[in-house]
């Protein structure tokens, strides 16, 4: 036991135990869950919030066995206007922007055609906080021009435009826009904006504004870095963003992304393992009587473990599949866990903890969540009477 945290939950404990093929602790593990409850929570008045942390885990369902140790527990329905499953596009504009829409749009409203016709653009708890004035970053294992940052700094109707998405994180409709970047993509970005007659280059220079490959090569000394790498190493850049975004002086929103589809449940699982660990760290870093933390997902994923025992490992086979496995297949059968590898339509969890957290609670559409932050910052959104 001694390598877990006692901030990790009874079931990721037990996916780390199935990971590293160590026997399953879970009664052991139970015992534990008292020591992290509390913080804000326990004043009778809801704690206005400074500063807010969103961590979203893309796919993480209730299925995908994350249940932090947090106080406030909700569930979340992700659903887009017209459908039962949501695509990580609708799924995050919801949440960052109370409006639900359509799958594949960025931020705009469900007046949107996708590919064809622009939405309203609908404002982000990200521009919300540039015009008041705090600093804001966004963080994702995978591209930054992908559908669950761009839904934080972008409008498009459609996610897949990442040559007009990205540049958007330079022309900001709010405050001076991002001030901390990093995300993954820069191939296909790259090359999305050579097809647009931009580059890399080109918005560095235009904007006066280096964006780098790597997190390493940000200087110090560059308050407000972006960087676009082929691979970004979540830990260490959300460790990086806060050591910016704590010395602000007004407050600060960040939102960080990590992928944890589990059509490869070993690599999902293993994500949702190290997630947990990084919330683990930062919650340690942030004072909970200032700052809000909220977990959630976007939507959730078709696993299910339908079979096994304690002790033993839960992924048994996931060798033998994998060297058989084709690109088409959408079923993974192991011998305790199948996977529908495709989105599904039942709620995700919200968790959350610190100041503002009480309002999660109770079962509500993703857009909810758009409230609890606002709320939590004392904040009106424009035009709130009439929604
Ligand atoms: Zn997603």
């Amino acid at each position: 036991m001694k390598k877990f945290s006692k901030y990790l939950t009874p079931s990721l404990v037990a996916a780390s135990l199935i990971l590293s093929g160590a026997p399953a602790l879970a009664q052991d593990v139970s015992t534990q869950s008292a020591s992290t409850q509390g913080g804000a929570a326990s004043t009778a008045q809801p704690a206005k919030a400074r500063n807010i942390i969103l961590f979203l885990a893309d796919a993480g369902g209730v299925s995908t066995l994350i249940i932090q140790q947090w106080p406030h527990l909700g569930l979340s329905e992700t659903s887009p206007v017209d459908q039962f499953v949501s695509d990580s596009a609708n799924g995050m504009s919801s949440i960052v922007t109370g409006v639900k829409t359509r799958n594949g749009v960025i931020s705009q409203g469900p007046d949107v055609v996708r590919r064809q016709k622009d939405g309203a653009p609908t404002k982000t708890l990200l521009e919300y906080a540039e015009e008041r004035g705090l600093l804001t970053g966004v963080i994702s294992t995978q591209s930054i021009a992908d559908a669950t940052p761009a839904a934080n700094y972008a409008h498009s109707n459609d996610r897949a435009k990442w040559g007009e998405i990205f540049p958007q994180a330079f022309s900001p409709r709010f405050g001076d826009g991002v001030d901390v970047m990093f995300g993954a993509g820069r191939r296909k970005i790259g090359e999305q904006l050579v097809a647009r007659g931009l580059s890399f280059e080109a918005l560095s220079q235009t904007h006066d504004r280096p964006i780098y490959s790597t997190l390493e090569e940000a200087p110090a000394a560059n308050a407000r870095p972006v960087v676009v790498a082929d691979d970004m190493d979540v830990h260490a850049a959300t460790l990086k963003a806060l050591d910016i975004l704590q010395q602000s002086s007004t407050g600060y929103f960040l939102v960080v992304e990590w992928d944890a589809h589990t059509d490869d449940p070993r690599d999902g699982l293993q994500n949702v393992v190290d997630f947990d660990k990084l919330i683990a760290e930062v919650e340690r870093r942030v004072d909970l009587n200032d700052t809000l933390l909220l977990f959630t997902a976007d939507h959730s994923f078709g696993l299910q473990v339908d079979g096994g025992g304690r002790g033993q490992p839960l992924l048994d086979g996931h060798d033998a599949w994998k060297a058989s496995a084709r690109e088409e297949d959408d079923l993974v059968r192991l011998k305790n866990v199948l996977v529908n590898a495709t989105h599904t339509a039942e709620e995700v969890p919200a968790l959350a903890i610190g100041a503002g957290a009480e309002r999660v609670r109770g079962y509500f559409p993703n857009t909810h969540l758009f409230t609890v932050m606002m709320d939590a910052w004392g904040w009106k959104a424009d035009g709130a009477s009439s929604r």
